[in-house]
């Protein structure tokens, strides 16, 4: 069919009304990047999908978040990504790495590519889940978000970054809370929320192991843990990723009561079941994780920075980490997932109690009650309906903090008002709740 004048001239302003729209929107586009995503049945795959939102083709920065290098503050590029693998072959060639240095292994460029458009993809995936299934006002202000890749920095509240040679991190995650330094110093300036994906270092377990002093109460964690966790992740590495998400492995001390811990083991599984993937790794007898990598790891930190408008990330509490656990596994919607936690939670140990029980001894396990809580979450899913149960979770964050919420007191509380405002019917569904709470010792 023949286009009239009137068409032509119809099309042609449509067209340059879109231009300006797209100009008007921050220049958002969507390009294919590969990605780690999830098979129907559980297992993963490396694919490219669409990231939508880009404001350019070649940079990893979206309205909500900007994925950067390091220290750096510029989003980073396809561009950038090249000069960082060449500025690290010139400064090997100049002066070869340590045997020590020599085990964080290089990037290359794909590897870098696949590591950014990952966080970025799956950060605003989390993102999303709360803002559109939650319904978040809080999440939907937040600032742009800062997603820092291979950062070894510790982070400081005084200056956001300690110093290039305290105490470097490998192999873990961060989140942050915003701040303001401590005392005026140039190049200083206030920082936003931020979420830290650590650089990997091959780590041989022999030397892990003998590098951890006994903790006194190691034996009895051991113990515990080995009835606690029914999984097939070798005791060994169980241990070794315990401590290194602990950040024990650098601390001079094994009982650090101010490390954070990042996640349940029950996450942890979850992570290894992308490693075996993805990692083309695991050899037995090194360890190293590229946390940035795995999706459930980046649900985790987001998860913390939407619930630090009342829980601070910056200390580790059963309460905030189980939290942190069930809107990952709830983000994540991993099937496998989902039947582990509820295995865990319902199987009965070897003294006979029911895990889904809470005991006291849980009190003096750190990890443990982590476990117990998202176990206890998750509960809640099947007495409510999922939908609900998020609600009545993510709102019982406005009456818990994170240094003076325990299980006991501070969860169950806050649960029981958070159904006040998020319950169908609040009458019925405490009495639901409570209902459910006592039956686990509560
Ligand atoms: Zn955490």
């Amino acid at each position: 069919m023949k286009r009239t004048n009137t068409q032509k001239i119809t099309f042609a302003l449509l067209y340059s009304i879109s231009t300006v729209l797209a100009a008007d929107s921050a220049f958002a586009v969507s390009e294919n990047y590969p990605v780690v995503q999830r098979e129907k049945h559980g297992g993963f795959e490396v694919a490219p999908i669409a990231i939508d939102g880009l404001k350019a083709r070649d940079q990893f920065e979206t309205e909500h978040f900007r994925v950067s290098y390091k220290k750096e503050e510029a989003a980073l590029t396809l561009d950038r990504i090249s000069g960082i693998v060449a500025e690290k072959k010139k400064a090997d060639a100049e002066k070869p790495p340590t045997s020590d240095e020599a085990r964080v292994t290089p990037r290359d460029e794909e590897t870098l590519k696949l590591l950014a458009a990952n966080v970025l993809y799956h950060a605003e995936k989390a993102r999303a889940f709360f803002v559109d299934v939650l319904k978040s006002e809080e999440v939907k202000k937040m600032e742009q978000i800062v997603v820092r890749l291979d950062l070894t920095n510790r982070y400081s509240q005084f200056e956001r970054f300690t110093n290039d040679n305290y105490q470097p991190q490998f192999n873990n995650a961060l989140s942050i809370e915003g701040g303001t330094p401590f005392k005026p110093k140039p190049g200083l300036n206030p920082w936003g929320r931020e979420m830290w994906f650590r650089p990997r270092k091959e780590i041989p377990i022999g030397e892990l192991l003998a590098q951890m002093p006994e903790d006194p109460a190691n034996a009895q964690l051991r113990q515990a843990r080995q009835t606690l966790y029914p999984m097939q992740i070798d005791l060994v590495i169980r241990d070794t990723l315990y401590a290194i998400f602990q950040g024990r492995l650098t601390t001079p001390s094994f009982i650090d009561s101010v490390t954070r811990q990042t996640g349940t083991l029950i996450l942890m599984e979850g992570a290894f079941q992308v490693l075996k993937v993805v990692n083309r790794f695991l050899i037995p007898q090194k360890f190293y994780l590229d946390t940035a990598l795995v999706p459930e790891i980046v649900y985790h930190e987001f998860s913390h920075l939407a619930l630090s408008d009342s829980m601070k990330p910056d200390v580790s509490t059963p309460v905030n980490e189980g939290m942190a656990d069930f809107f990952a596994a709830s983000i994540g919607g991993s099937p496998k997932l989902a039947k582990k936690i509820k295995e865990f939670s319902t199987a009965v140990g070897k003294n006979g109690k029911k895990r889904q029980f809470f005991q006291i001894e849980y009190e003096s396990l750190g990890k443990a009650q982590s476990d117990f809580v998202l176990g206890l979450l998750w509960g809640l899913r099947e007495k409510l309906g999922e939908t609900y149960a998020t609600q009545v979770v993510f709102g019982a964050r406005k009456f818990l903090n994170t240094k003076d919420s325990d299980i006991r007191d501070g969860l169950v509380r806050a649960l029981l008002r958070s159904c006040d405002t998020s319950c169908e019917s609040p009458l019925r569904d405490r009495m639901v709740i409570h209902q459910f709470l006592q039956d686990r010792g509560l």
